[in-house]
């Protein structure tokens, strides 16, 4: 019997770890599926998704630089894709394209299951308006913290998220600041800037975070980030994004399968890769 296929779509492609990833969850959960990488030209993206469909394909993660179009190809979206204005899972069916995007509530599962720290009650502190941070504020106010501070470099554009934000879930407080005025200390925070690719840190004030914070980076790689490298130095908790990767992937597998794989095991064969990359 031929398997099930799905892809991962980007530009670039190639250093995804999302096939094998599924490959591992495929194996666990004993489900029949082919899942690899596709390149789509810059210029191409619906073109690729609409071939891939019509060769039988029944979904695809989307990654950069292209979840702003997946949003606007899909037929219908989960109230958490309509949120973040994103989607990086798709779903086909005949009538339909279903846009998700899981993302978020991969950053929130990896934070409160892996960590062990809940959200409940917390000042968390948001840095970053851009397409991973748009996915995180929904999935992150539904844990009902005390108060969401959501900063970026540029006001302007946390101070729309903020808006959008309030909209979507009115109990919690949220509030939008530039990066270097956040006001007060935080339990949690998230950075969701891509300031650790130019190796800088977000100009946080002094006392925003100690040794009672968590400190997330959405970012991964074979060293701790800018960020982490800081805020290791303020004595925090620290955490990569790698469980955010694996658990948005859990979150896209159990939607076209049905089924939610353990994401314990998989989480430390990535991390044991990444250890032996950087010898
Ligand atoms: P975007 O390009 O959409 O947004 C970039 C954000 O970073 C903006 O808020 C931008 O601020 C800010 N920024 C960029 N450079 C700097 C700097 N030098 N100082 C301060 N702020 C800066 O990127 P994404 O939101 O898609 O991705 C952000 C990060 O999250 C990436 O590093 C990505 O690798 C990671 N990510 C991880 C995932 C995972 O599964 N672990 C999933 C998705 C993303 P401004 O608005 O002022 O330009």
């Amino acid at each position: 019997t031929e398997k099930d296929r799905y892809v991962v779509i980007g530009n670039p492609i190639a250093h995804s770890k999302s096939p094998l990833i599924h490959a591992a969850f495929a194996a666990q959960t004993g489900q029949q599926m082919d899942y690899q990488h596709l390149l789509a030209p810059l210029d191409g993206f619906a073109a690729s998704v609409n071939a891939f469909r019509a060769q039988g394909g029944l979904g695809a993660n989307v990654t950069v630089p292209f979840k702003l179009e997946a949003c606007a190809l899909a037929t219908r979206l989960t109230p958490r894709a309509a949120a973040a204005g994103a989607v990086n899972t798709l779903q086909f069916s005949d009538t339909q394209i279903l846009g998700d995007n899981t993302d978020g509530i991969g950053l929130v599962t990896d934070i409160v299951r892996n960590a062990g720290v809940t959200l409940h009650g917390k000042r968390i502190l948001l840095l970053g308006a851009g397409g991973a941070a748009r996915g995180a504020v929904l999935p992150l106010l539904e844990q009902l913290p005390a108060e969401l501070v959501i900063a970026n470099r540029t006001v302007a554009r946390a101070r729309e998220l903020q808006q959008l934000a309030t909209a979507r879930m009115p109990a919690v407080p949220v509030s939008a600041y530039g990066i270097e005025a956040v006001p007060g200390h935080f339990d949690v925070v998230i950075n969701a800037t891509s300031a650790s690719l130019q190796d800088a840190v977000p100009a946080l004030p002094a006392g925003a975070l100690d040794a009672r914070t968590l400190a997330y980076d959405m970012m991964y790689g074979t060293q701790p980030t800018a960020f982490l490298r800081f805020a290791a130095q303020h004595g925090a908790q620290c955490r990569d994004g790698l469980g955010m990767l694996v658990e948005q992937a859990a979150e896209a597998f159990a939607l076209w399968r049905g089924v939610r794989p353990d994401t314990a095991g998989v989480l430390q064969q990535l991390r044991a890769g990444l250890q032996s990359a950087a010898g």
